[in-house]
C-alpha cells in the first residue's frame, strides 16, 4: 500500500502555537532514486520573494537501517518560479522512510503589508498554513497515495482543534503528493460556523458578522454542489488576522480557502462575500496548465461564469446585483482593459509588471464561455455544464479536451471561436447572453487614446 502518514503536533505557549512538529512516513520504494534526485523537496521562497517556506529543523530522518545522512541543495524550480530546495540522501533508503521536522511560525518583516496567504503564521489563539510551505515531501508524481493525516494535540490546551482541508482530526484520503502540498491547516482555539459541508473557522473577533455571511453562503454552496452532482463535497474557509492594515485578500487550495482580515478593522463585506463565492466555485471548473498556453481563461473565466450566474439562476442574487457583477468582471476586467487584444499566451509574461494584464483571463474567459453556452443552448446541443460536470479541481480538464468538446458540438466555427479568443481577438457578446432580464448595452469608449467599442449590462426595468 502506498501510504503516506502525516501527524501534526502543535505546541502551545503564551496563548498561541509556538511551534509545530510534523511526523511523516512513506515507503522508501516510492522515493525517486538516483544521486541527482532529491528526496523531500520544497519551495524555499515563492511569489517574487513574498512567501517563504516555514523556518524548520529536521529532528530525524531514518529508515529500517537507521539514520540517513543527507545534504540540502538547490533544485530546479517546480512551482511558480520559486527558489526550490531538495534534500539529497547519501545512501538509498529502504523499508519505511520516517522524517520528523519542527516548524516555527513566521516572524513578519518590518513594515510588511500583505502576501499570498500560504505562509506558516501564528496569531493569538492559533496558527494556520499551507502544506506547500510547511511539509517536506518527496515528489511521487501521479502515484495515488493513501494518506493518513492526524493531529497530536497533547501539547495544546483543552478545547483545541486541528482542522485540515479534508476534515477535522484523523482523515484518510487518497491524494497525490502534489495534492497533499496543496492543502490548508488550522489549529488552536477555534471558533467555527459549520453546516452541511461548509465550514468557516477563525480565532479572534473578526470585524464582520461571520455567522451572517456563512448563513448567506450556505444555500449557495448547497445549490452549487447539487448543480455539479458533487453532493459529498465539503468546503472550508480559514480566516487569519493580519497584524497590518492592508488585508482582505486570500489564497485557494482545493476544497478550502484562506482569507485575511486586518487586526485594525475595515473589511468590505459585500466584496468579501463575492470573493468567497468565487473561491468556493473553483472546486468545480478546473483546467490543468498547458505547456504552450495559459489556461487561466478557463480556470478563472469559468469560475467567474458560474460564481456569477449560478447564484442568479438559483434565485439567491437578483438581476441588478448580477448585472453589476457582470460589469465588474467582463466590462471592467476585459472589455475596458487596455490589454484586451493581448493573446492568452503573452499574459503570464506581463502580468507581474501590470496587474491589469492579470485580470484579462477572468473577463475574457467569462464572456467567451457565456457566448459558447448560449449558442449551445440555442442549437439544442447541451451547454457548457456537460463539459464542466466531467472535471473538478482534483480532476482538471485539459485544453485539448475543450477543443474536442467545441469541435464535437459546434464544428469548425467552434474551433475558430476558440482560436480567436486565445489570440486575443475582441469577443462580441451574443444576443440575449444573460437571459431576458439582463440587457446588453453597447458603448463607445476611449482605450489607449483611441475610440473603441465596448458593452455593459443592465437589469431590465419594469420587470414583472
Ligand atoms: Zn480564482
Amino acid at each position: 500500500m502506498n501510504s503516506l502518514t502525516l501527524t501534526l503536533k502543535p505546541r502551545w505557549e503564551n496563548g498561541t502555537v509556538a511551534d509545530m512538529t510534523v511526523f511523516a512516513s512513506l515507503p522508501a520504494a516510492l522515493i525517486p532514486r538516483g544521486p541527482e534526485k532529491p528526496s523531500p523537496q520544497y519551495p524555499a521562497l515563492a511569489y517574487g520573494g513574498r512567501c517563504p517556506f516555514a523556518e524548520y529543523e529536521i529532528i530525524s530522518l531514518s529508515d529500517e537501517n537507521g539514520g540517513i545522512r543527507y545534504h540540502l541543495d538547490d533544485i530546479p524550480c517546480f512551482y511558480d518560479s520559486a527558489d526550490c530546495k531538495g534534500i539529497f540522501f547519501e545512501r538509498p533508503a529502504a523499508g519505511t522512510l520516517r522524517w520528523i521536522t519542527r516548524l516555527f511560525p513566521r516572524i513578519l518583516p518590518k513594515g510588511y503589508q500583505s502576501s499570498p496567504y500560504f505562509d506558516f503564521r501564528a496569531e493569538p489563539l492559533g496558527l494556520n498554513g499551507c502544506g506547500l510551505f510547511a511539509f517536506l515531501l518527496p515528489d511521487t508524481g501521479d502515484t495515488p497515495l493513501s494518506v493518513h493525516f492526524d493531529w497530536d494535540l497533547s501539547e495544546m490546551p483543552r478545547g483545541a482543534r486541528g482542522i485540515w482541508s479534508y476534515g477535522e482530526g484523523a482523515v484518510d484520503i487518497v491524494l497525490t503528493s502534489w495534492q497533499v502540498r496543496m492543502t490548508l491547516f488550522n489549529t488552536g482555539i477555534i471558533h467555527s460556523n459549520e453546516r452541511g459541508g461548509l465550514g468557516v473557522y477563525w480565532f479572534s473577533d473578526p470585524p464582520v458578522d461571520i455567522d451572517a455571511i456563512a448563513g448567506r453562503l450556505y444555500p449557495i454552496f448547497q445549490y452549487m454542489k447539487d448543480y455539479f452532482h458533487d453532493t459529498e463535497s465539503c468546503f472550508r474557509v480559514f480566516l487569519r488576522r493580519d497584524p497590518f492594515e492592508r488585508s482582505g485578500g486570500g489564497s485557494a487550495c482545493p476544497y478550502s480557502f484562506i482569507s485575511g482580515y486586518s487586526a485594525f478593522g475595515g473589511i468590505d463585506e459585500e466584496s468579501w462575500f463575492n470573493v468567497l463565492i468565487h473561491e468556493m466555485t473553483h472546486t468545480w471548473p478546473s483546467m490543468e496548465d498547458s505547456e504552450d498556453d495559459d489556461t487561466a481563461w478557463f480556470s478563472e473565466g469559468c469560475t467567474e461564469f458560474y460564481s456569477t450566474l449560478l447564484p442568479y439562476r438559483g434565485g439567491f442574487l437578483d438581476a441588478d446585483v448580477t448585472a453589476r457583477a457582470i460589469n465588474e468582471k467582463i466590462t471592467g476586467c476585459y472589455l475596458n482593459n487596455p490589454y484586451r487584444l493581448t493573446p492568452n499566451r503573452q499574459l503570464p509574461k506581463i502580468q507581474w509588471q501590470d496587474i491589469r494584464a492579470q485580470k484579462i483571463p477572468y473577463g475574457r474567459g467569462f464572456l467567451y464561455l457565456a457566448n459558447v453556452d448560449v449558442r449551445l443552448r440555442r442549437l439544442n446541443r447541451g451547454s457548457i455544464d456537460d463539459f464542466v460536470s466531467r472535471c473538478s479541481i482534483l480532476k482538471p480538464a485539459s485544453q485539448e479536451e475543450w477543443i474536442r468538446f467545441v469541435r464535437d458540438r459546434l464544428g469548425e466555427s467552434g474551433i475558430r471561436e476558440f482560436q480567436d479568443m486565445a489570440e486575443g481577438k475582441l469577443i462580441v457578446p451574443e444576443e440575449g447572453l444573460f437571459g431576458a432580464d439582463i440587457l446588453t448595452v453597447q458603448d463607445e469608449i476611449t482605450l489607449d487614446g483611441k475610440r473603441a467599442v465596448s458593452w455593459h449590462w443592465e437589469a431590465r426595468k419594469n420587470r414583472p
